[in-house]
């Protein structure tokens, strides 16, 4: 017996119909929003991946070289390759170009409930605005697509690192260290954050910041009393978003100036959607803006985005019990009585595969073998097909109530439910 690598789960009929009902749903309401989906190779090159997240990513990569010498990973997450494919390919589109992806991402992580080594990530891109009412949209799209699932349980969070970048440019902090000093804040590492060169003001004010959290008029309140006249910028930015969101119809959040998403290239907002009650890993969505187009040798192009972690959506799902219904039993199975009558069941469901999805008696199984299979695999009708019956008649059978009746092989789609 051979089990499925660490980290990694075989996904059966059953629960894959489910998987592909809330994709559908995820799909459908991205393409409502004028989102186009791409595909990307499962692997990429790995500078690629080293120059959005630079070398700290190595140790979370499942890389290899191949056969030629390449340096190569499986994709640990999907804006890069979504960016890297806009640079390539689309960059001299008219703007924005907004894409989406559903596809499986491979991190080297310690697996637990929730967090995988295989997983899927559901996520868009919005290329090409730094408008506030772009920013909106992509966090009105996130909570719709969690609407439409059925999802309720959840909380959005949102946080602007524009405002944080302010006070440490009022303190006179360079790039380099502000971006040492958001990756620590989104590892939570205040006690890092402590410890560095900057001067205990700039310290002492970055703590208040960051523990800044509420609702949308008490921490602007605080917020303004905090900054510099001249340092409102990304606030006033922030307010715009918020408003434009609000119309939207996005109501329900809370602010959270501590929400970092460590990596250099955000800019301003940043969001995170947790679900209630799903444990350590409860973080179902995160995203933001940021400016990656110029990294990959597009020229400055600001862009904002999420990811949902597909995985943790369906977690969700079952713990809210909205997963959504998908029955892919078969609707029929054609049961021959004899080897002449094989010929004509054959015959048969070509034409019931023309209108329905019907199964067909293939191992040879006298009738009350193959009507058991019938019931064991829930299939709600049988069709069982004579030698003797004249050409175009068959046995309807209702494997519920066990009502059986003759009729026309034609008639036999509008006589099932
Ligand atoms: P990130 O690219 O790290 O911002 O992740 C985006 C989303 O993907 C997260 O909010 C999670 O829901 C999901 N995610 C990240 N890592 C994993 C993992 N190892 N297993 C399952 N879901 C994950």
């Amino acid at each position: 017996m051979f089990s499925t690598p660490r980290g990694t789960r075989d996904i059966l009929s059953d629960e894959l119909a489910v998987r592909r009902r809330a994709e559908g749903i995820l799909r459908e309401t991205f393409e409502r929003y004028g989102y186009r989906e791409i595909q990307t190779p499962i692997f990429e090159n790995i500078e690629l991946l080293t120059a959005k997240s630079g070398e700290e990513i190595l140790k979370h990569l499942y890389s290899f070289e191949d056969k030629s010498g390449r340096k190569l990973a499986l994709r640990p997450e999907l804006s890069a390759p979504t960016i890297r494919l806009y640079v390539n390919e689309l960059r001299h589109k008219s703007k924005p170009r907004k894409l989406y992806y559903l596809e499986n991402c491979f991190r080297y992580e310690r697996p637990q409930m929730g967090r995988y080594r295989e997983f899927w990530q559901a996520g868009v891109e919005f290329i090409g605005s730094t408008k506030p009412e772009a920013e909106a949209e992509v966090i009105d799209l996130a909570v719709k697509c969690l609407e439409n699932l059925g999802l309720s349980n959840f909380s959005l969070s949102i946080g602007h690192l524009g405002i944080i970048r302010d006070i440490l440019n009022g303190y006179g902090i360079e790039d380099k260290m502000q971006n040492h000093i958001i990756s620590l804040l989104d590892k939570g590492e205040v006690k890092g954050i402590a410890e560095l060169p900057i001067t205990d003001s700039a310290k002492e004010i970055l703590f208040q910041v960051t523990e800044i959290k509420g609702g949308r008029e008490k921490v602007f309140k605080k917020l303004g009393s905090m900054l510099e006249s001249d340092s409102r910028k990304a606030l006033e930015e922030f307010d715009e978003i918020l408003s434009f969101m609000e119309k939207f119809g996005v109501k329900k959040y809370k602010l959270n100036l501590g929400i970092a998403r460590g990596l250099d290239y955000y800019t301003g907002m940043v969001f995170e959607i947790h679900e209630k009650g799903l444990g350590a890993q409860n973080q179902i969505c995160g995203g933001g803006s940021y400016s990656l187009v110029k990294l990959f040798g597009g020229g400055e192009l600001p862009s904002s985005g999420f990811a949902f972690g597909f995985d943790r959506l369906m977690l969700a799902l079952a713990k809210e019990k909205r997963l959504p219904s998908s029955d892919k039993t078969p609707k029929i199975f054609i049961i021959p009585t004899s080897k002449k009558a094989l010929q004509r069941a054959i015959g048969i469901s070509k034409m019931l595969r023309e209108k329905t999805s019907c199964d067909l008696e293939l191992m040879g199984r006298k009738l009350d073998k193959s009507l058991s299979y019938a019931d064991s695999e829930k299939i709600p009708y049988v069709v069982i097909v004579k030698d003797d019956s004249s050409d175009d008649m068959v046995i309807l059978r209702d494997m519920e109530s066990g009502d059986q009746k003759t009729l026309k092989i034609i008639e036999v789609p509008d006589a099932i439910k």
